[in-house]
């Protein structure tokens, strides 16, 4: 496949491109049967990165790296770069579950809570009509030949993999020549959201890339990871102008 084009930002690779632009790359993918890993990259993550060099080049090596978070692109803009959407995880994985209107994709859900999990897998069954979710794990399970063993007897054609990062990255790139499906991509917590055992911001804070804030507000257990969001904007901010090195 040819990769798209990306930036790198503070050492982590992300990629330019549009939803639309995604979701048709990711069609061509499947319908090649051609195997690519998803990752939403996020401030947290990249931040994560430069503690981890190896976590950071595990992502680098993802066939899509897409711009979570409005840090991203502040990030890229005031770089100069060419970053002018942003592509949330979850946004991606709904638009592809869209997609059983018209293709017959197979979907596995993989992690959370189970009981999460059987909300998670009814609620889009109702909201996208002839979705085909063939199978679902939860993400307490410690048996990784049964995890691989029920993935690859229901043949799916995407896993969306719900364990949080970076376990759920860490996972991805170690089965990914195990499991026979075409698209593995990391949801983090979208199965709590989707579920509606976790709300996500209403619309007026997403629209501001507010979102971080509003999950403080609401788990302010958070407190620590997010204090990597200020570590983020103090790296960009004094790197201001200048084309990103590592
Ligand atoms: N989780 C899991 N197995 C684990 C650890 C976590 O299935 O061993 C699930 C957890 O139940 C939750 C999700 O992974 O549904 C993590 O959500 P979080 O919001 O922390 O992820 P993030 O988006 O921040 O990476």
């Amino acid at each position: 496949m040819t990769m798209p084009p990306f930036e790198s930002i503070l050492g982590s690779k992300v990629d330019v491109l549009t939803p639309t632009g995604l979701l048709d790359a990711i069609r061509r993918d499947i319908d090649d049967h051609r195997c690519v890993r998803i990752v939403a990259i996020n401030p947290e993550k990249i931040i994560t990165c430069r503690n981890d060099r190896t976590y950071q080049a595990l992502l680098n090596g993802f066939e899509y790296k897409i711009p979570d978070g409005i840090g991203i692109l502040l990030a890229s803009k005031l770089h100069g770069g060419q970053i002018k959407e942003r592509i949330t995880g979850i946004d991606t994985m709904l638009a592809l579950c869209d997609l059983a209107h018209h293709q017959h994709y197979r979907h596995f859900l993989y992690g959370s809570k189970p009981e999460v999990l059987a909300l998670a897998k009814n609620q889009l069954e109702t909201q996208y009509p002839g979705l085909k979710i063939v199978g679902t794990m939860d993400g307490y399970q410690s048996d990784q030949d049964k995890i691989l063993s029920t993935i690859n007897q229901a043949k799916p054609d995407l896993v969306f993999v719900a364990l949080g990062s970076p376990k759920q990255e860490h996972w991805i790139s170690k089965v990914q020549n195990d499991v026979s499906a075409s698209v593995l991509m990391g949801v983090g917590g979208s199965f709590d959201v989707i579920s509606q055992q976790k709300e996500r911001a209403p619309e007026g804070f997403r629209r501001l890339g507010l979102e971080w804030f509003y999950r403080l507000l609401k788990e302010p257990s958070r407190l620590f990871r997010q204090t990597k969001l200020l570590t983020f904007s103090c790296l960009v901010l004094t790197r201001c102008g200048k084309r990103y090195s590592v």
